[in-house]
């Protein structure tokens, strides 16, 4: 006989005890229409409040849900792949714990699925709650990233997502430190389609990114999937230079011609801290890229586990450098 079709939710959790009632109760609700057997993989990133605890008299009350606990607190995007490689289901959805992304919408993806995609990611129509300088950031971000990559990255969506086992299998063998996930499930090809969506606000608690994590996504994101800031850095140093020789030409020429030189200290400071700049800004791109070759040299282990509640050890297809208890 062969086995039932097994759909995986997986769910990153830091600091929302808040939420977490309401969201299990809702994605619960959501489960009962799906004609599948299901499991939900909630991943609680280092919480530091009951969270975690939470999570476990859940398990205990519901075979259906796993649980991971990570030593402590990773980020969301690493939260998500210790999720993603201890999801057993032939597709899995990526859902947030705030209840942002409609549960709902999830039985529209799997639709999605049966009609042949092997990727169906959320698509924002608007977004509810949010500050207009997340919204102009937001869309500055992918405008930005898609302009500066060789991968399009579809406007305005998240990481809510339904994927195949194909995909999924794709991302595991995927172990880069600095993690883009919705960018590498791009990547990975196969046939994707968008489901569009209206975004809410948080259900209840605060959002865990502040403006500097967000500012730090955006920067991994750019830096992993690009080296176009490196040959930007050629580009100011080509400008600068070619300033500087206009300047001498023009110097020279009015020695030749006797035109009026003010032997000036001003333009000789100008020149100097101009060309200072460019090389500041030149070393700055080129040490993001050297701290990421020093990060992969490590070869470190993305996330260690503190727990690990009705999973088996990762499915993924190579394990060799997977998060280990
Ligand atoms: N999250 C996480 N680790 C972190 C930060 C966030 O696992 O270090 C989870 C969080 O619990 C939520 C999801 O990632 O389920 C998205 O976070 P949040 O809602 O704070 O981000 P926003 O929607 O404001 O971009
Ligand atoms: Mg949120």
């Amino acid at each position: 006989m062969s086995r039932n079709i097994l759909i995986s939710i997986v769910v990153p959790c830091f600091n929302e005890e808040e939420v977490l009632p309401l969201t299990h109760a809702h994605l619960r609700s959501v489960l009962e229409n799906i004609p599948y057997d299901t499991e939900i993989v909630y991943v609680d990133d280092g919480s530091r409040d009951k969270t975690g605890e939470m999570l476990e008299a859940m398990h205990a009350e519901d075979e259906r849900v796993k649980v991971l606990r990570l030593s402590r607190n990773y980020g969301h995007q690493i939260a998500v792949t210790a999720g993603l490689d201890a999801a057993q289901g032939d597709a899995v959805v990526l859902i947030d714990a705030d209840l942002q992304d409609p549960p709902e919408v999830i039985l529209e993806m799997i639709e999605r699925w049966r009609d042949g995609y092997d990727v169906a990611y959320g698509q924002r129509i608007d977004r509810e709650g949010e500050t207009a300088f997340k919204l102009w950031t937001a869309k500055l971000f992918y405008r930005l990233i898609n302009r500066l990559s060789n991968i399009q990255i579809p406007l305005d969506t998240g990481d809510f997502r339904l994927m195949d086992r194909k995909v999924v299998d794709g991302l595991c063998l995927m172990r880069e430190q600095d993690r883009f996930i919705r960018g590498m499930v791009t990547w990975t090809g196969f046939r994707q389609t968008a489901v569009p969506y209206h975004r809410a606000s948080r259900a209840a608690g605060e959002t865990k990114y502040p403006f500097s994590k967000m500012l730090r996504f955006a920067i991994d994101a750019i830096i992993s999937f690009s080296t176009v800031p490196l040959r930007l850095a050629t580009a100011v140093g080509f400008i600068a230079s070619a300033f500087a020789l206009v300047v001498m030409g023009y110097s020279l020429l009015a020695v030749v011609l006797q035109l009026p030189l003010e032997p000036g200290w001003a333009s000789l400071l100008i020149s100097v801290s101009f060309i200072g700049g460019c090389q500041l800004i030149c070393l700055g791109i080129i040490g993001e890229y050297v701290g990421r070759i020093y990060r992969e040299a490590k070869r470190r282990p993305l996330y260690l586990l503190r727990t690990r509640l009705g999973l088996s050890s990762p499915r993924s297809a190579d394990d060799s450098n997977e998060g280990r208890e």
